[in-house]
């Protein structure tokens, strides 16, 4: 499976990025070596003194695609996820500077948390979706999907004009305002409105 995921989805965290608002989605890719494993902590990479947290709203394909439009993507997936982009922010930064590939900042091992999915006609409306991010019991980073600039069946569309989409592959939807840095002992918890969908420890 792949992991594509999404940048500068939302207004206000391209703001608090100081990033420009892009004409296209932004992708880059995670490797499936990214992933937290089950109960596992998310280690801090020793190359790296500030690691963001980035929650962000997942979608599962179950079917195999190529040059999907946009008003067929609906039949492409059918749970909903929640997960964290953890980013060197450090190690982005310099790599942007350069004009360089993010790979490294955003697809070392442990920067991917993928929590339970939920299936979709759990939702009246997938571009409606509450989710936040708890940073030890306290609100860190709430959004709805109602404010991506580029929605999921608009998002589908767009990555399958690149890559094929095969069943099993995740999709990271972008971060909301809010992205901090971690420490050690930080516990980190998605919640999909009520549900709470993941718990993780920072070591
Ligand atoms: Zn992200």
């Amino acid at each position: 499976m792949k992991i594509i995921c999404v940048g500068r989805n939302y207004a206000e965290h391209i703001e608090e990025l100081n990033n420009a608002t892009p004409r296209e989605p932004v992708l880059f890719l995670k490797p499936d070596t990214a992933i937290v494993l089950k109960k596992q902590a998310f280690f801090i990479p020793e190359f790296s003194n500030n690691v963001h947290h980035e929650v962000e709203i997942l979608v599962k394909i179950n079917r195999v695609g190529k040059h999907i439009d946009k008003k067929f993507a609906y039949k492409y997936y059918d749970e909903i996820g929640l997960g964290i982009d953890f980013t060197a922010r450090d190690l982005q930064s310099e790599l942007k500077e350069k004009g360089l590939p993010w790979e490294k900042s955003k697809g070392f091992d442990g920067s991917a948390v993928i929590g339970k999915f939920l299936p979709k006609s759990t939702f009246s409306n997938v571009n409606d979706i509450n989710f936040r991010l708890e940073k030890n019991d306290k609100l860190q980073q709430s959004g709805n999907t109602s404010l991506m600039l580029w929605k999921i069946d608009a998002l589908i569309e767009y990555i399958s004009k690149y890559f094929t989409l095969k069943i099993g592959d995740v999709i990271f939807t972008g971060t909301p305002s809010g992205v901090a840095k971690v420490i050690s002992n930080d516990t980190l918890t998605g919640f999909i409105e009520n549900t709470e969908v993941f718990s993780i420890k920072v070591k």
